[in-house]
Parts: structure tokens; sequence; C-alpha cells
């Protein structure tokens, strides 16, 4: 009896997280869309990039416990303070410490570093997609000839140059590095290029 009224407050809860995802994503992109359309920016995918779109259910959204959108792609105030802005590479998506991190497409550790304003970090290679994951926890370690992620807590090893499948736990949301808050920092390129996840994010939930 007690099993089944916890399964039923588990799945309200995925519910509600779900819901919570959807409705912030929407709003992302509609402010997104008001910003991009100011600067007379283009919002849609690189043409080249249809053999992913046909399959975005494949993609994870690479938080577990979402909570909130706190700072979007594009100019901003400096988060080090002062009247100067700066252009922001990414998607901040505020999570519980120590929760976890979903790869949001499968593909290649391509790096792995933990001594730069990122904080603890990995880079992804999926095809032309590079997806990177800022302020984790845990450490960057070299041995022989490798180098490891390692969040020991977390039960987490990763190896530069490992496959990892789309939707694994590959981090947690950590503080490391330029952070005022627990926040996984997402950024995206395709071909080399920086673009909004808001971008890929529509494609996810509205185009599939
Ligand atoms: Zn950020």
């Amino acid at each position: 009896m007690k099993f089944f009224t916890q399964m039923k407050i588990l799945s309200k809860k995925k519910v509600y997280r779900f819901l919570l995802v959807i409705i912030s994503t929407f709003l992302l992109i509609l402010s997104s869309q008001i910003i991009q359309t100011q600067s007379n920016q283009v919002l849609a995918l690189p043409p080249s990039t249809s053999e992913i779109a046909t399959g975005w259910q494949n993609a994870s959204f690479p938080v577990e416990n979402f909570q909130s959108y706190t700072s979007g792609y594009g100019y901003r105030p400096s988060a080090t303070g002062g009247s100067s802005t700066e252009f922001h590479r990414g998607l901040d998506i505020a999570a519980p410490l120590g929760s976890y991190i979903r790869n949001w497409w499968g593909g290649e550790v391509a790096d792995l570093s933990d001594n730069t304003a990122c904080g603890t970090m990995i880079t992804i290679q999926s095809g032309a997609w590079t997806h990177l994951y800022c302020h984790l926890m845990g450490h960057v370690e070299s041995s022989g000839n490798q180098l490891y992620l390692v969040d020991q807590e977390g039960g987490l090893t990763l190896m530069k140059g490992q496959q990892v499948a789309g939707g694994a736990r590959i981090g947690r949301v950590g503080m490391t590095g330029r952070t005022t808050g627990p926040h996984l920092h997402w950024g995206l390129k395709y071909n080399g290029e920086y673009l909004d996840p808001a971008i890929v994010l529509r494609a996810m939930y509205y185009n599939s």
C-alpha cells in the first residue's frame, strides 16, 4: 500500500517536472524569438541539420531535476557587475546541487577540463554538433596518457575519447568555476559556431 502511494507521488512529481520544462521552454523560446527578431537574426536551425532534426526523439533534456532557466543566450549585463555587457554563449539551467546531468545527444567525449571560468567541464562531439556542460561537480585527473573526469560521490567516471549514449548520466550540477548558484551552463555549437540552445529545444519539443 505504502509502495503504491510512493509510486503515485513519484509519477506526479515527474509529470509536474515535465510540465514545468514544457512551459518554461515555451517562454524561453518566446523571449529568445523576440530578442532575435530585434537583432534581425534568423531563428532557425542550420540548413544541413535535417539528419538530426528527423530524430529529435533521441535527444535528451540535459538536466534531470529542472527548476528554471536563469540566463538565456545572448547579450546580458556582466555577471561580474558594473555597467558592462557580455555575450552569454549558452543557456543556464538551474537545478539542485548534486542532481544529475544527462548527455543531450550520443557522441564522443572530446574534452574534459577544470581550470577555466567554466569550472569542471565536459565537451561532447556528435557529428557536426559540439555540446558543452559547465560548473559540474568533481575534477579532472590524468592517468597515463588518459584524461578522466572523476565525481566519486556521484558514482561517475568519464574518460576523454569515450562514447556516451544520449540520455546517459554524465555529471552532476555543481558550483565550480565562475558561478553564483547551482546550475548547468549548456553550450551548443554547430560546425564550430555557437548557437542558441533554445532553437534546439524548440525543435525537440515543438517540431518533432
Ligand atoms: Zn552560463
